[in-house]
């Protein structure tokens, strides 16, 4: 199976809010113009045919307006179809309403958002006011019948909170997709919020245990990922898979980087739309060979690992960009990927081991009736949806 086709479009690095891990924002960002649109679509007509998904992301990208989106929507679904493009889109929502939404509707777009957590950790870690700006925003998205899920960036601080997150998100019934507060690269004290390792690798088990506790109540998507990861024995989202040559990023001015992590930095172009570069030249741009580089690195650095076929070594920006954009290491977050792995690995072994012999399937063993679910129970509920 191909990695699925991902383009992501930034139309301004400028963002509203001021969290305090956030390295992606830049003040003062000018707003994609609506030429540059027309020109990825050039762009894309002849570069693959594949399905692709097209992600807005920022920076903040509602700051774009709704006049951006109701004519930059029509232009790449109509100018796309033949590759029949599917939307989302990653927003704070502060600046949701009723019309962008109607919008949003109208495309199926499904919304990422953001919060930490109760208000006093939002607020501490995201600024004064986050927490309500963000919630105003998710109710306008709610009346007009948009999905939401949430983002929940775990910093050094908030993971000693971590009983009080979950169960804000069991009471909320809101999804939660994890995501580990990295060092910044903007600030002089890089790992004054970012998550170690070890805290991450134990940080997923635990949230494994809260999947498997409440697995009628809460989806946590990246414990349904990595359990699916080491189930199918292949990666299915950015991170463990090789996200090179099938993600792009789509900066303000029309500049190609390898993901939206990138975006911003110069020494990451690798081409611009307007130019509308192959596969070929994109590959063969600087940031293109040190993206093919790194995958290489992989495959002998990770090459005794068992989870190597579904890990591919994390995400590649994480490894990269701290050593100013040499290849040294893998992800940083290789010990807590590990520890998870083995850890869902293990559980499953034991689970098949102790299943009847003419095991037909997940928790309807009679063997495995009344027991606390487990990892088979957790993969049934991902494979009913
Ligand atoms: S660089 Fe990292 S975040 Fe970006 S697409 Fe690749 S794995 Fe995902
Ligand atoms: S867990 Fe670590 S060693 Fe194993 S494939 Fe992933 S990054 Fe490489």
């Amino acid at each position: 199976m191909k990695t699925p086709f991902h383009i992501m479009i930034i139309p301004t690095l400028g963002c509203p809010s001021n969290c305090k891990y956030c390295w992606s924002s830049e003040e003062g960002s000018p707003i994609m113009d609506i030429r540059t649109i027309q020109d990825i679509v050039s762009w894309l007509s002849d570069f693959r045919k594949d399905p692709v998904t097209i992600t807005f992301h920022g920076g903040e990208p509602l700051l774009a307006g709704p006049e951006f989106y109701l004519k930059a929507l029509p232009i790449l679904a109509e100018g796309l179809t033949k590759n029949n493009p599917s939307f989302a889109i990653q927003t704070n929502l502060w600046r949701m309403t009723p019309e962008l939404a109607e919008i949003f509707k109208a495309y199926h777009i499904p919304i990422g958002s953001s919060i930490d957590g109760p208000k006093d950790i939002t607020d501490y870690q995201r600024g004064e006011g986050y927490f309500d700006k963000t919630m105003q925003g998710f109710s306008v998205a709610q009346n007009h019948g948009l999905e939401v899920r949430f983002i929940c960036t775990f910093t050094r601080h908030s993971v000693e909170e971590r009983e009080k997150i979950v169960q804000f998100f069991l009471d909320q019934g809101f999804t939660m997709k994890l995501h580990p507060a990295l060092p910044s690269l903007r600030n002089s004290n890089p790992d004054e919020w970012a998550l170690a390792p070890e805290k991450f690798g134990e940080l997923l088990v635990y949230l494994l245990d809260e999947s498997l506790e409440h697995i009628n109540e809460i989806d946590i998507m990246n414990i349904n990922d990595l359990v699916r990861c080491v189930f199918t024995r292949r990666g299915n989202v950015c991170t463990f898979a090789d996200c090179m040559s099938n993600t792009y990023a789509i900066g303000p001015d029309g500049n190609i980087y390898p993901c939206y992590r990138f975006v911003g930095m110069d020494e990451y172009v690798m081409g611009n739309v307007r130019n509308r570069p192959t596969q070929e030249e994109l590959d063969n741009s600087k940031p293109g060979k040190l993206m093919s580089d790194y995958k290489q690195y992989v495959d002998s650095h990770c090459a005794d690992c068992s989870h190597i076929k579904y890990c591919r070594g994390g995400c590649p920006y994480n490894a990269i960009t701290p050593s100013g954009g040499t290849i040294t290491s893998v992800d940083p977050h290789c010990s807590a990927y590990k520890r998870i792995f083995d850890e869902i690995s293990g559980r499953l072994n034991t689970e098949m081991f102790e299943a009847p012999p003419m095991f037909s399937g997940f928790q309807n063993s009679p063997s495995l009736k009344g027991k606390k679910p487990g990892i088979m129970a957790l993969m049934q509920k991902i494979a009913m949806r």
